[in-house]
């Protein structure tokens, strides 16, 4: 179905229909037919699983929209057919180059990803954009994936745009983020982008997500360096300072050149790979195909050397424990029996009447008696 905003016909017009019919519908700046609470269109046919399997292998945006939303929904009839779907199309994901970018608000990553997303669909690769983002439950309003900041590319046909779910908790976005991203595979995306932001633990969560991992670097007071967290340096695969332009431009340089320099003393992110510090402009685009230049040769490596297989299988491996572990804290958590006994034990050992160890071993005893022998 075509989402040109210029001939995008209505559902109940006749295909083929000429200006007999003048009804076209006009879409708001940036819709990429992603439905959100202001234009859900509830009386919408249902979709079998089929429907959406084909639909999605057959490059239809608008069921692929719908297939993510099944994915973000908590409801448990959703879950089910979610599950269903993903089994369906499981065949036919893997096949991209996972690519994650993170950076502190203001870094550019939005500008960044406009103009290396829409150089990659000028070079013929179909680009998804997705963001990982577990503050927009909170905020009520992601800053991450948003289209309006992505104009460009949110209007290009071989772009996918999709922001981040809110999940309430990082898992819960995970789960849709990580779901999202074999939808996206299965319906021909070749390219994945995955946008995230330095708020607690996301950061670890899209570098296990993803195969090659950026840091986009701020340049501008001389305290550049010490902004950045050792830790997030030692996930990234490139730093990229962005804004190498005009009279930033020197600036830009000698901060590549730190950077590098920090890169060398760390440990790589990746096995066999140089973790090395780059420019560009995303304005100007100067340095955005060199840019993806590297991260060519970064798939290059991993691929000739083993490292990309081995951690596909780590990371779908690390996922499956991560929800198992995920689902035993929420029965425990949500456990009226464990709480209470939970707080009248720790008022004893807080108040020194039991020691912590024997402490433990009661909250365990009541754990496994609520979780493994209910009933019994
Ligand atoms: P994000 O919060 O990391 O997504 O950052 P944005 O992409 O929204 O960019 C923040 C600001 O930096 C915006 O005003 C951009 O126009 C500006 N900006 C982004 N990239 C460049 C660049 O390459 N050069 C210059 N001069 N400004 C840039």
């Amino acid at each position: 179905m075509s989402t040109d905003p210029n001939t995008y016909q209505p559902d109940w017009q006749p295909r083929g229909a000429g200006s007999k019919y003048a009804g076209f519908v006009m879409r708001g700046v940036g819709d990429t037919g992603a439905p959100t609470a202001a234009n859900a269109q509830p009386a919408r046919r249902n979709l079998s699983i089929d429907d959406y399997a084909q639909g999605i292998l057959s490059g239809d945006r608008m069921i692929l929209s719908r297939a993510i939303t099944l994915i973000e929904s908590n409801a448990p009839k959703h879950f089910d057919q979610a599950q269903a779907l993903i089994q369906k199309l499981l065949p036919y994901t893997g096949k991209s180059m996972r690519v994650g970018i993170t950076g502190v608000p203001g870094a550019g990553k939005s500008t960044f990803i406009e103009a290396m997303g829409t150089w990659l669909c000028n070079n013929g690769h179909r680009v998804a954009v997705l963001a990982v983002d577990p503050s927009s439950s909170v905020t009520k309003g992601s800053i991450l994936g948003d289209k309006t900041r992505m104009e460009k590319l949110s209007r290009d046909k071989r772009a996918f745009i999709r922001p981040s779910p809110s999940g309430g908790t990082l898992g819960g976005v995970t789960r849709k983020s990580r779901e999202t991203l074999l939808l996206v595979e299965a319906a021909g995306y070749d390219v994945v982008l995955v946008e995230t932001v330095g708020v607690g633990q996301s950061e670890t969560t899209v570098r296990n997500m993803v195969d090659y991992f950026l840091m986009v670097a701020l340049t501008g007071a001389g305290d550049d360096l010490q902004g950045i967290k050792k830790g997030i340096m030692e996930l990234a695969d490139s730093i990229l300072v962005n804004k190498a332009d005009g009279d930033n431009k020197v600036r830009a340089q000698s901060a590549r050149a730190d950077f590098d320099m920090m890169l060398h003393y760390l440990r790589p992110a990746t096995e066999g790979w140089a973790s090395r510090a780059y420019t560009c402009s995303s304005l100007t685009g100067e340095g955005i195909p060199e840019m993806w230049g590297v991260v060519e040769d970064f798939f290059k490596t991993v691929r000739g050397n083993g490292v990309f297989e081995r951690r596909r299988r780590e990371q779908v491996l690390r996922w499956v424990n991560d929800m198992a572990e995920e689902h035993l804290h929420r029965l425990i958590d949500e456990n009226a029996t464990i709480a209470a006994a939970k707080s009248r034990i720790e008022a004893d050992v807080a108040d020194g009447r039991v020691p912590p160890t024997q402490a433990a071993k009661e909250i365990i005893d009541v754990m496994e008696r609520e979780l493994f022998h209910a009933g019994a």
